[in-house]
């Protein structure tokens, strides 16, 4: 690993102007599970590496009723599945976070230094995506707000500019409780990477479906979305909706999967989180009649 300079600044104003003065050649650390395995290999070599664990607020899970869950930039990813709130607002997210690594690492990532790494397979990016999820992001210029679907703008790409950190992960509060499933494919069953991994939810009454490693981004299947709206999930329609998502997929071949085989596990994912919902819609259907 290349020597580097080491900063922990206690605000975020001082943070800013360290990232400021450096500019490419400083890097923010959060939990370091990405970052110091890109360090050591190379990959990344920042003359200045700033520690942001010691801004006391960055640590924060809030609340604005009937508005927001606001999670902050260093919440662990193992505080945030011991968080009822969310739990219960979004087994969706919590789900998808207690499929990244093992616990050892789930102690030291965070899910904003997973949004952040802008990898496509992110696991707790396609939750964040059919929520409609903001970045908070904190610059000199002051705060401004970002969708996540935004936010990740390319392989090992995001919206960030210089100076700039994200602070916190908004997400909305929906009326109704949202019912949906996550589901990862991987080479192993734990501690892999996603060879593809979608989410498949009812928000606000409509359909929503995000897949990861299929595209350069975690994307949003919006072709096929828009192919179920109004329509009952019965056998014939989820088929279509199998055959319409490959129209929003533009995976690649790689070490961990071929193209083929991508687009076979994205049209599975598509399969088995529809007929969760509508299995889920049955239960629930069932039960306010007896
Ligand atoms: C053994 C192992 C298993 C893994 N398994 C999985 C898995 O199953 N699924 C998965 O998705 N990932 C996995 N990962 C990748 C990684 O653990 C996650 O992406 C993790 O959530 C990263 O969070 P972190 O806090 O450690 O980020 P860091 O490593 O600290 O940072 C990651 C990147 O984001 C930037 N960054 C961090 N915080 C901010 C911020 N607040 N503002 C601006 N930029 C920021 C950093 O500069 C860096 O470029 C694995 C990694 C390892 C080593």
């Amino acid at each position: 690993m290349k020597e580097f300079e080491y900063y922990k600044p206690s605000t975020l104003n001082e943070a800013s102007e360290i990232l400021s003065k450096y500019k490419e050649e400083a890097c923010i650390f959060n939990g370091g599970t990405d970052l110091i395995v890109r360090m050591r290999d190379e990959m990344t070599k920042p003359k200045v590496v700033v520690n942001i664990k010691e801004i006391e607020k960055l640590h924060e899970i809030s609340y604005e009723k009937e508005k927001w869950i606001s999670i902050g930039a260093c919440v662990t990813l193992n505080e945030l599945s011991k968080c009822k709130m969310i739990s219960e607002k979004y087994k969706i997210l919590t789900d998808a976070i207690h499929n990244i690594g093992s616990i050892q690492l789930r102690n030291l990532a965070t899910m904003i230094g997973n949004i952040c790494n802008a990898s496509p397979l992110a696991d707790s990016a396609t939750p964040l995506l059919v929520l409609d999820a903001k970045a908070v992001i904190f610059g000199a210029d002051g705060v401004r707000k970002v969708l996540v679907k935004e936010f990740i703008a390319g392989v090992r790409r995001t919206d960030l500019k210089i100076g700039e950190i994200v602070v916190a992960i908004e997400v909305p509060i929906y009326e109704k409780s949202i019912v949906g499933s996550f589901h990862k494919i991987s080479r192993r069953k734990m501690v892999d990477l996603s060879t593809v991994c979608g989410t498949v939810a009812k928000v606000n009454g409509e359909i929503r479906i995000a897949l990861g490693a299929v595209s350069p981004t975690p994307v949003r299947a919006l072709r096929t979305e828009e192919y179920l709206k109004g329509k009952i999930l019965e056998a014939e329609i989820i088929k279509g909706a199998e055959e319409k998502v490959v129209e929003d997929i533009s995976p690649i071949t790689d070490i961990r999967a071929s193209k083929e085989y991508r687009i076979d596990m994205a049209k599975l994912i598509v399969k088995r989180g529809l007929m969760h919902l509508r299995d889920s819609e049955l239960k629930w259907g069932e039960q306010s009649e007896a």
